[in-house]
């Protein structure tokens, strides 16, 4: 073959040649022109430099495209974090909000110093049940147990936060006891108190961290706020508020007690502790906190 014809053949194959994808004949034909055609070796680096360059830009481009996408991945990063952080930031400002809000109700309620408040609490088979009338700074209080037997009237109490004497009263056994406290009584003070109340800011920042606050209906209607302890889930204790006077409804100690089948470790009955109120504000009367005529009843007095 002429030299000059066959360069043009071997230059043609070349760029095949440096892909290494040619048949191993042709392979073989470029190789022996290469031996001794020094314009054609120099076609081939020039094409092999080419790949090269190519195959450069090629990886820096593909090195550009993974910086912008790790970029812009740490930018999704920073703004959900930044996002998260906002929903708890308002999270914890609605709580602070509405602790503050049953903080304060929960005085007005009390500067009335007219509230009937009834409270009842379960012992075994038996739930007492204790009704008292506040008003202005004196309360009159009953003090009841129901049964299967029946109304049981234990005693009524009466106390005003002028006199150091708290004076009980036994219809049963026409007999008054008359107890001399060494300090006057502050009657409004034994209205449950929900924690939070007399609190001051720090508290009631942490109070606001630590508690999850929902809302629920009372079994009577009432809208209530519920406060738990969000980060113990040990405790089990549950703090109900009425919305609207801030008041104490209820307390309930999840799972508290357990009943078994007699004699055996087998769990019959899973009980919530629960402590409850009822209020009403304003309907107190002087009838209803009235001293009654006890003179026929025997008084004793204690002091203590
Ligand atoms: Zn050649």
């Amino acid at each position: 073959m002429e030299k000059k014809i066959e360069c043009k053949i071997v230059q043609d194959l070349l760029l095949g040649y440096a892909d290494d994808v040619l048949s191993e004949e042709s392979k073989k034909l470029v190789e022996s022109h290469l031996l001794d055609c020094d314009n054609c070796k120099q076609k081939l680096n020039e094409i092999k430099k080419d790949i090269l360059e190519h195959n450069d830009t090629q990886s820096k481009q593909i090195d550009y495209l993974k910086k912008v996408r790790r970029k812009s991945i740490l930018k999704a990063f920073r703004i959900s974090l930044i996002l998260i952080f906002l929903l708890f930031a308002l999270v914890f400002i609605h709580k602070f909000i509405i602790i503050n809000t049953v903080a304060h109700n929960f005085e007005t309620s009390l500067q009335l110093g007219n509230i009937y408040e009834e409270d009842r609490q379960e012992l075994n088979d038996e739930v007492s049940i204790i009704k008292t009338y506040f008003k202005d700074g004196r309360y009159k209080r009953i003090y009841e147990i129901y049964s299967d037997d029946g109304m049981e009237q234990v005693f009524t109490e009466y106390a005003s936060d002028d006199s150091n004497k708290l004076i009980q009263v036994s219809e049963k056994n026409k007999e008054i006891k008359v107890y001399d406290k060494t300090t006057k009584l502050s009657t409004i003070s034994s209205i449950p108190t929900p924690f939070i109340a007399n609190t001051n800011l720090l508290e009631k920042l942490i109070t606001s961290f630590t508690m999850s606050v929902h809302t629920s209906k009372n079994y009577d209607g009432t809208e209530c706020y519920v406060l738990q302890n969000q980060f113990d889930t040990s405790n089990k204790w549950e703090l109900w508020l009425d919305k609207q006077t801030g008041l104490l409804i209820k307390e309930v100690l999840k799972d508290s007690s357990i009943e078994y089948f007699a004699g055996t470790n087998v769990v019959k009955n899973i009980k919530d502790n629960m402590q409850e109120h009822k209020y009403q504000l304003n309907t107190v009367t002087d009838e209803d906190i009235k001293l009654p005529d006890f003179s026929d009843y025997e008084i004793k007095t204690f002091n203590n």
